[in-house]
């Protein structure tokens, strides 16, 4: 493209905004000028896993390869490049001047934070300039805020059956739910039976080294492992489509039934893995959830109804859930902190060094593959977190840095609201605490742990059995009237007094020695 040809308008697209099916795209306009920037400051508000960012880039420069494939014009600023001012609005206003550009149009950021950059990068360009939608979700920004303003909670089960009549998804032509059932949640609590091996995940297998040694060079921050000759996950809407077909074919057939499982040595288990192409916006949730019925429809002999609503609850239901509750209450909502919990999250967290099994591996993995799935993210890191008290922005930090497919919009929500409780019960009825019991229950990592999950006091304890009780002892009087927690506060209190100070004890002397 000649450096002086004049492009009126300049079109940026974001990192996760790798949509080719946007309508932008329906036509190839001469007077269009997109750009893609890799930004500094973008990738270092908190450290991230290395894959996360080798990944983004990799996407965003393989897509911008493919609009330029379709005739579009593109000029790329990588990380590295020397015209690289590393603000969205110097960037924009120098290739403004440079090709005589009199607008500049965006897509809704789903960010808080990057909304309030761009607004403030577009004001200084001194342009023109105009948002649009991003094409992506099932409800765009403004409709969910709109829902859920005033209300102090607004359940997920309400919003996701009104989500399946909306979007006529796993409906009857009456307006019921097919079979009559909404929900099958209570027939997806099993782990997996001994010797039981899940089918393999589909991993690509990609040179990254250029991204990844522009990132060396610019020093970026970054933690966890990666094979940059080897890099797995999905880079494009072509694959994208390919971890989905082959989630439907392999993984759905059980996805349900397994879908919080904890197991020591298969750490996908049936889940889909498709959170960072559908983050990136390589695949539309819509597509996601048509395909699923689609796919559940054509097998009925081979894949029941509880697999598929199961799947189709978790992105119509709680990821638009999560987006509508994040544009509802932030800023307010990164800033809560119910429990006024303070303590750093212990450095194992950075290395997976714990003689706590379930802990270790969960950890060990994110470290790995920058992924874990959900039970392990809700259960086991983000319970052990809240249980010894860590500060809910210590929490975020670490789940916004660690996992490819974390944006602030679905992970604060998940971290700060769901796991962490520290907003008080907006997205939750109750905490998800737990002891050692339910992990024991949904996996079979305490088979090689040092802990007994059956035992509280004492060296070979499981930590989670104490630390469960001196949670709830020490935020008594914000919890012991939700009628969700009612019955495990009357089981302590008929504990025998010995018993109960030799728990608390020993819970402290844990913590203490965090
Ligand atoms: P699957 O189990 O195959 O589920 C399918 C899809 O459903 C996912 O790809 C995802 O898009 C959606 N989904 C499932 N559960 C949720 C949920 N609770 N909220 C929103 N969408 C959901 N998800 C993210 O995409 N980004 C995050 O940063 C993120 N942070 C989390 C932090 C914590 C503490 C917890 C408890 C959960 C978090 N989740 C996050 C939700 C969930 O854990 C991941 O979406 C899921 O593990 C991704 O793996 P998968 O694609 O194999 O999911
Ligand atoms: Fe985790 Fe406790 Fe089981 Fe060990 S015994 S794996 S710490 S639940």
């Amino acid at each position: 493209m000649p450096a002086t040809k004049k492009h009126s308008t300049i079109r940026l697209i974001l990192g996760d905004q790798l949509n080719p099916l946007h309508p932008w795209f329906d036509e190839q306009r001469d007077n269009v000028l997109y750009t893609l920037m890799e930004i500094r400051p973008e990738n270092e508000y908190v450290t991230h896993h290395i894959q996360k960012i080798t990944g983004i880039f990799a996407a965003m420069r393989r897509f911008a390869g493919h609009l330029e494939s379709e005739g579009h014009h593109v000029h790329y600023f990588r990380i590295t490049d020397p015209e690289n001012l590393h603000q969205f609005g110097g960037n924009l206003e120098m290739l403004a001047k440079k090709h005589h550009a009199e607008r500049i149009e965006i897509q809704e950021p789903d960010e808080y934070r990057l909304d309030e950059v761009l607004k403030r990068a577009l004001e200084q360009t001194g342009l023109e300039w105009s948002a649009t939608n991003s094409a992506h979700f099932y409800t765009d920004r403004s409709e969910l805020a709109d829902m859920f303003r005033n209300k102090k909670s607004f359940l997920m089960e309400t919003f996701y059956r009104n989500m399946r009549k909306k979007h006529n998804v796993l409906m009857e032509p009456d307006g019921t739910p097919v079979t009559g059932r909404w929900n099958y949640d209570a027939e997806n609590r099993n782990k997996l039976p001994k010797g039981h091996i899940p089918p393999p995940p589909l991993v690509f297998s990609h040179n990254t080294e250029a991204e990844y040694n522009d990132i060396c060079k610019a020093q970026l921050p970054h933690f966890g492992e990666i094979k940059p000759k080897a890099f797995p996950w999905p880079l494009n809407r072509k694959e994208a489509l390919e971890v989905l077909r082959h989630f439907l074919e392999y993984l759905l057939p059980h996805f349900g039934t397994f879908q919080d499982a904890l197991s020591d040595e298969h750490p996908f288990v049936y889940h889909s893995r498709l959170s960072f192409a559908m983050n990136l916006k390589m695949i539309g949730p819509a597509e996601v959830v048509q395909a699923t019925e689609e796919h559940w429809k054509a097998h009925p002999d081979s894949i029941s109804l509880s697999q598929a609503e199961g799947f189709i609850r978790q992105i119509l239901g709680w990821r638009e859930y999560m987006r509508g509750i994040y544009w509802a209450k932030m800023p307010e909502f990164s800033q809560l902190n119910f429990f006024g919990h303070s303590r750093p999250l212990p450095d194992f967290y950075w290395t997976g060094d714990t003689p706590m099994r379930c802990v270790s591996k969960a950890i060990r993995q994110s470290l790995d593959y920058g992924y874990a799935h959900h039970i392990q993210r809700l259960m086991v890191t983000g319970n052990f977190a809240l249980l010894a008290g860590s500060h809910p922005d210590e929490v975020d930090k670490w789940y916004l840095g660690i996992y490819v497919d974390a944006f602030d919009w679905v992970e604060i929500t998940n971290t700060r609201g769901m796991s962490q409780f520290a907003d008080g019960g907006i997205v939750g009825t109750k905490p998800y605490v737990s002891s050692g019991s339910y992990i024991h229950k949904m996996g079979d990592h305490c088979r090689n742990c040092r802990y007994n999950p059956k035992e509280s006091i004492g060296p070979k304890a499981c930590p989670f059995n104490s630390l469960y009780w001196h949670f709830l002892e020490r935020h008594r009087e914000k919890l012991e009237n939700n009628p969700r927690m009612g019955m495990m506060y009357r089981v302590w209190d008929k504990m025998d007094g010995e018993k109960r100070m030799a728990l608390l004890n020993q819970a402290s002397d844990f913590i203490a020695a965090l």
